[in-house]
């Protein structure tokens, strides 16, 4: 393994990491023995080139997707409709939460299409991945069978065409099984699996998704990302005259050896020299690593004819500028998106913990006890949202009332609540009056963490009190 030029021209942390990723060339070299007997040095990873990196963050972004509902990093949890988002848990009463981390994620990709173009087209999408992944097994399955590129026999074809849809189906299944786990706790999901024992309803999502995932990666392919990818119709709306293209240098094109090595790497069948606007073009760098190995051959003064570039004009003369800060509209933009994220981490993190909501029984109104109290009937629902246990104790938050004159009658309280765990239970508040008057009297019910004091909360209840009895003197 030779590992070099690696540069470090600025203290800046990003700026160094961009560095890193740009000059990094790792070769990892082996030797092969060709068919006439010489022995020869392959480069297995060369991550001097586009495609190596491209390949080292395709499988980044494939381990990350597959592990982020495992750790509810970002999952909604369709039976208990619950949305995690960085463990922290958002129920169903703060969607409005929800709408909120879904903008910054709509934000987040209008600045990266802004600054980058398709980059996570090419780069990062699970689409891409998946079909370059099935053009490398289709490439294999026809070596196994020995099929030509045109003619032999029919037998090998089928032979080779089921050995590559059996491979397919199997990848489909595992995709519609992370994608399935997004939606419902995907330890429950696999176990279930395992013990034979899926919902009716999970296993035919599952099967759904599986076909719908055979016919995307063996059939469309790259055709739904020019056809059908919603993100690839926006992204011109996004791009302006500075976002990051890959460019043919027209200034230079009489050094063009019109050896079409560009075209015929292209994956999706363009050719990049006619502009570097063409809708179709996933920003991957294939044909900028494909100029450079057939100039570098000829050993021209410059490698390649084609560059990533900021636009048409390239201008890169300072570190933030070669990160995309190109100018001041992307700087206010980033700027506000980072303050908008700090707001909806503090505003996730630093929310209530607890959360009690009570209803009262309307269809009785009161009852009256044999000791003359006066009773009110509620149901209670009260929710740890804190990622710890705790024990919760249930009162009259209300200063002016006592114990005496107001009785909470139910099961348990204190209440023991595991994290996310909901109780809903029936309360019953006995009074005898003092302190009351007659019809509905606003309250407060308090729930406190016995274990952290500064965890409480309250919910406003209605307690109806009955007109005193007037009694007749004979
Ligand atoms: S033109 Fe170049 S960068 Fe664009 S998709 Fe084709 S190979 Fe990738
Ligand atoms: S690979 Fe380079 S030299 Fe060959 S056709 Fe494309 S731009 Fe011209």
């Amino acid at each position: 393994m030779v590992l070099k030029n690696i540069v470090y021209r600025d203290c800046h942390i990003l700026y160094l990491l961009f560095l890193y990723l740009q000059r990094l060339e790792i070769k990892l070299r082996t030797t092969a023995r060709s068919d006439s007997g010489t022995v020869k040095e392959v480069v297995v990873i060369n991550f001097h080139t586009y495609n190596s990196k491209r390949r080292l963050v395709q499988i980044l972004s494939t381990v990350l997707t597959i592990i982020l509902p495992f750790f509810n990093i970002l999952r909604l949890d369709i039976p208990t409709l619950r949305f995690y988002f960085f463990n922290s848990v958002l129920w169903v009463d703060e969607f409005y939460l929800l709408f909120l981390v879904v903008m910054l994620v709509l934000f987040i990709v209008i600045i990266f299409s802004m600054m980058y173009g398709r980059i996570w087209c090419g780069w990062m999408c699970p689409q891409t991945v998946l079909s370059e992944l099935v053009h490398w097994f289709e490439k294999k399955t026809k070596r196994w069978f020995k099929v030509p590129k045109t003619g032999g026999t029919m037998i090998r074809r089928v032979a080779a065409y089921m050995t590559l849809s059996l491979g397919v189906t199997a990848i489909s299944f595992l995709i519609s099984l992370n994608l399935t786990a997004y939606f419902i706790d995907p330890y429950v999901l696999i176990s279930d699996l395992l013990h034979g024992s899926l919902g009716i309803v999970t296993a035919g999502i599952l099967i759904g998704l599986t076909a719908l995932m055979f016919v995307d990666i063996l059939v469309w392919r790259e055709k739904f990302c020019t056809n059908a990818c919603p993100y690839g119709m926006m992204q011109m709306v996004f791009t302006d005259s500075k976002t990051q293209v890959v460019r043919y240098q027209t200034e230079r094109s009489e050094e063009c050896i019109e050896c079409k090595a560009c075209v015929r790497d292209c994956m999706m069948g363009i050719d990049i020299r006619k502009s570097a606007y063409q809708t179709e073009c996933i920003h991957c760098g294939v044909c900028v690593d494909s100029c450079e190995t057939i100039l570098g051959r000829l050993k021209t003064p410059l490698p390649t004819l084609i560059s990533f570039s900021w636009g048409e004009k390239n201008k890169q003369d300072t570190w933030y500028e070669k990160l995309g800060f190109v100018d001041a509209k992307r700087w206010i933009i980033v700027g506000v998106v980072v303050v908008y994220t700090v707001v909806l981490f503090s505003v996730i993190h630093f929310r209530q913990p607890l959360s009690l909501t009570a209803s009262g029984d309307r269809s009785t109104l009161y009852r009256k006890a044999e000791n003359g109290k006066i009773m009110n009937d509620y149901i209670v629902k009260i929710s740890n949202r804190s990622m710890d246990d705790g024990v919760f104790k249930l009162g009259c938050g209300d200063v002016k009332l006592t114990h005496d004159n107001c009785i909470l009658q139910l099961d348990e309280n204190p209440i023991q609540l595991h994290s996310r765990e909901v109780k809903t239970f029936k309360l019953t508040i006995a009074t005898d009056g003092t302190d009351f008057h007659p019809g509905p009297n606003r309250l407060f019910l308090e729930a406190v963490n016995l274990n952290n004091n500064e965890i409480k909360t309250q919910a406003e209840i209605v307690f109806f009190m009955p007109e005193p009895e007037v009694k007749t003197v004979n």
